[in-house]
């Protein structure tokens, strides 16, 4: 009986697996052969003379080369916002300054289909993701706050809101059109302007941007978009002439850039690394909360700053729990980011593919249990099986640090204080998740877990409308919504 189901239940697995492949046609793409420093309204060489190359990642053949900034190119770039700070944007009426940038959402919307492929080409994430989420999401930030340009005076009413100046922006590899979109909208609804670095491994969808806000006619130097890796990053951070930084990325790099302003005018944002606990208590409808957990930490490979990595379960319900997570797990299809049936794209790097390797390692030295889905992986390419790790204690290291993978560690728990202290016992606070048929547990954990963000029987849910940010090593300052205006303004 038990072969039987056994059987049944591979041929389900296989039949998933073995879907025809459907993939996201090319034909709207066209990606230049090497991509210049967008610098007041132009597309320029770099004084550096250098150019580094971007790799897709599911097969490491190389797209594009881009230019490298150095302290000269950013010199030029904050140059050029700086002036059209002073001349042209802070004193342009903000229903004009809205006018643009609804014209960047739209034309977003219309290339939607360009941007989501080159997304996944360049960052190895399924079509799906970028095509569902991603680029509508990116456009769906410009709308919002070019609502906010004209209404800044109901946002924070008997306070004259003031922009601050030049915002350099710095953002990762994991939602690289989305970031843009985050940082660069509520900066112009502000007034401010921006000097923006998308990450090194990502470059290719800001670049895209920038064409589009080239085309949008928006007034040259209003938004900068200059590339490069780790020293471009720190330039801009140091300028003198920059009045705000914001950046998303690693916890690490947040300490750095908040010990190179302290004692400068400069106003600081940091979005910084996470660990959510997604917690499923025993009264949870169970396959609702398996496949919010799934959504949490494998769709989208783990790189999600709020991915679901531990998750706590109630005892009563623990065996049932990772059986269903073990079933769902085997159906998931790892592989070409641009086939629609894919789940879990490509890991954006190698050298993060080893970071996720390393861990995979130190959780079975730390003596847990590891257990991966039997999928084949692609011969090329950056890839990662679903992973789960049991028989974990609290402060195992693969419990306590950031992996950024699709790696979810497991724990049960009895009680709901028990769960609350675990949940809250690491350096990061950015987001969790809870799972109950009881509206009052909600409630009461909603108040005691130290996350920026807590989802109740859903998991990785955003709205242009919402603030994000977190507490402790997961950084200050809110984007998104209402708050995301304040750090972009000074209140007289
Ligand atoms: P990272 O910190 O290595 O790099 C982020 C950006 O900073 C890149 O553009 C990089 O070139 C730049 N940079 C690197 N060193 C710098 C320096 N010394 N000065 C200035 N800039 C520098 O992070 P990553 O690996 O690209 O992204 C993954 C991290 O981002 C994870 O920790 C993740 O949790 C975090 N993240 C957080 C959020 C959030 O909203 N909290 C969102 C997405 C990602």
């Amino acid at each position: 009986m038990a072969t039987t189901k056994n059987n049944t239940l591979k041929l389900k697995f296989d039949s998933a697996r073995n879907l025809s492949p459907s993939l996201e046609s090319l034909s709207a793409v066209k990606i230049e052969p090497r991509f210049e420093l967008f610098i007041n309204g132009k597309f320029e060489q770099p004084l550096s003379r250098k150019y580094f190359a971007t790799i897709n990642p599911a097969n490491e053949e190389k797209l594009a080369e881009v230019a490298v900034a150095n302290k000269a190119d950013v010199n030029r770039a904050v140059h050029a916002a700086r002036n059209a700070y002073e001349k042209v944007w802070k004193t342009m009426p903000p229903n004009e300054r809205a006018k643009y940038m609804y014209r960047i959402a739209r034309m977003i919307q219309e290339r939607a289909r360009e941007f989501a492929v080159i997304e996944s080409l360049d960052g190895g994430k399924p079509i799906r993701e970028s095509r569902d989420f991603d680029i509508p999401l990116a456009a769906n930030h410009f709308f919002y706050y070019a609502g906010w340009a004209d209404k800044l005076e109901y946002a924070f009413p008997n306070r004259l809101a003031q922009s601050l100046g030049v915002a350099g922006q710095i953002i990762p590899w994991n939602f690289p059109l989305l970031m843009a979109a985050w940082k660069i909208a509520p900066a112009l609804a502000t007034g401010n302007t921006v000097v923006l670095k998308p990450a090194e491994t990502t470059p290719l969808t800001a670049l895209k941007l920038a064409a589009i806000i080239q085309e949008s006619d928006l007034p040259p130097g209003v938004v900068n978009i200059i590339t490069g890796a780790e020293e471009t990053g720190a330039a801009i951070v140091e300028h003198p002439n920059i009045d705000k930084i914001a950046f998303t990325g690693s916890t690490e790099v947040g300490k750095i850039i908040q010990r190179a302003i302290s004692g400068t005018h400069k106003k600081a944002t940091l979005e910084l690394g996470g660990k959510a606990a997604n917690i499923i208590f025993d009264d949870a409808p169970l396959d609702q909360a398996v496949e919010g957990v799934i959504n949490g930490i494998f769709f989208n490979q783990g790189h999600v700053c709020c991915a679901g990595s531990r998750l706590y379960v109630q005892e009563s319900v623990y065996q049932q729990v990772i059986k269903k997570l073990k079933d769902r797990m085997e159906t998931l299809i790892v592989g070409d980011p641009l086939d629609k049936n894919t789940d879990i794209g490509a890991i954006n790097s190698r050298q993060q593919l080893d970071n996720i390797n390393k861990y995979l390692k130190i959780g079975q030295q730390e003596g847990a249990e590891m257990y991966q889905s039997s999928c084949d992986l692609p011969k090329r390419g950056f890839f990662c099986r679903p992973t789960i790790f049991t028989n974990v204690s609290q402060s195992n290291r693969i419990a306590q640090e950031e992996i950024f993978g699709p790696v979810l560690t497991i724990q049960s728990f009895r009680t709901d204080d028990e769960v609350i202290e675990k949940a809250n016992n690491t350096p990061f606070g950015l987001s969790a998740g809870v799972w109950t048929d009881k509206g009052s547990k909600i409630f009461n954990l909603t108040s005691k877990l130290k996350a920026g963000v807590v989802w109740a029987n859903t998991f990785n849910k955003f709205d242009p409308a919402s603030p994000f940010g977190g507490y402790k090593e997961s950084g200050y300052g809110r984007e998104g919504g209402l708050h995301g205006l304040l750090p972009y303004l000074k209140l007289v």
